[in-house]
């Protein structure tokens, strides 16, 4: 029978857990009824360093009920690192993970479609979002931009697609196998194979608390997805540079040409303003590059992507 685990990332989330863990607790249920999930299949909260009682409430949890169970991470990493250590722990156990929100604005209702897909044979099944009519109009816009913003850079991700997405466990396990320490979830999981398909489902409203993505871990998400998955940027900055420079040659020919023909040059302004602007440009440039160097030092020092402090017994 398929045990299911379904993995959940909590940053300091003591407004929704209680709910989010009835609701879970009433599809699993559900599930195992119906025959479709095995008996002991399990929700794992990975508490991601959270400074809040997120961990205490994860703990009680575990005591009441079995089907709870919990790994602490030994501080903050961010969302993808928790994601990828409850994939880890998971895999060690489950035939089958989906991994989603503490907040549920991804409707828990797909897991059925995704375990149907599942049983015809896919491997990684994604959740997609119809629509965010939920979405303040801020997040929507800035989101649809994310993801057109990173086609047009050449990464390869699933429009609409977050990290809610059922994975088998050979899929987990290959996908563990990407030793990266910039990790972009959306952009490795296509990169696994193997059969896959989507799933649509809507999207809501956080429920309680508020959201742990603010705008600037949103852009620094997207940098960090783009510079980890593409070198269309460096490309781009070497194409600029050969633009700048032929129109610099082309002008510089124009001026002596007028030279010779007498006419004085004038334009102070205009000189002055070049400098800015090739100067402008060639600090950019030197910054993206440089972001490239930066990840490659960090993937050099090969530093663990996560450290577990505890892990609660999964039997
Ligand atoms: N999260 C995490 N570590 C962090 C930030 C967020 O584990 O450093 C988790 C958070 O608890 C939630 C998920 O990542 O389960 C998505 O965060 P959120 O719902 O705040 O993002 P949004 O839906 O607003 O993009
Ligand atoms: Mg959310």
């Amino acid at each position: 029978m398929n045990r299911l685990y379904i993995v959940v990332p909590c940053y300091k989330e003591e407004a929704v857990l209680p709910e989010t863990s009835k609701r879970l607790k009433e599809k699993l249920t559900d599930l195992i009824k119906q025959g479709r999930i095995a008996d002991n299949s399990r929700v794992l909260f990975v508490d991601d360093g959270s400074s809040d009682r997120t961990w205490e409430i994860i703990t009680q949890l575990h005591r009441q009920d079995p089907m709870f169970s919990g790994v602490k991470l030994s501080r903050n990493r961010g969302h993808q690192n928790a994601l990828l250590c409850g994939l880890d722990e998971a895999s060690l156990h489950a035939d089958t993970i989906i991994s989603m929100d503490a907040d549920l604005q991804d409707d828990i209702g797909a897991v059925d479609k995704m375990l149907d897909e599942y049983d015809k044979g896919c491997e990684v099944v994604y959740g997609v979002r119809s629509s965010r009519k939920k979405d303040t109009f801020f997040k929507r816009f800035t989101a649809q931009g994310f993801y057109r913003f990173m086609q047009a850079m050449g990464v390869d991700i699933v429009y609409n697609h977050a990290d809610y997405r059922l994975l088998s466990q050979r899929a987990a396990k290959e996908l563990l196998n990407f030793p990266e320490v910039n990790l972009f979830l959306r952009g490795m999981v296509p990169l696994v194979g193997f059969k896959h398909s989507e799933v649509t489902y809507e999207r809501g409203e956080r429920f309680a608390g508020e959201s742990k993505y603010p705008l600037k871990k949103m852009l620094a998400f997207a940098f960090d997805g783009i510079t980890s998955f593409s070198v269309k940027p460096i490309r781009l900055i070497l194409s600029m540079g050969v633009a700048i420079f032929v129109v610099s040659v082309i002008m510089l020919l124009v001026f002596i040409i007028q030279k010779l023909l007498g006419h004085t040059v004038a334009g102070w302004a205009s000189t002055i303003c070049s400098i800015w602007a090739l100067g402008g440009i060639q600090m950019m440039s030197l910054g993206i590059v440089g972001e490239y160097i930066g990840k490659i030092y960090n993937e050099t020092k090969r530093r663990p992507r996560y450290i577990k402090e505890t892990v609660l017994d999964q039997e």
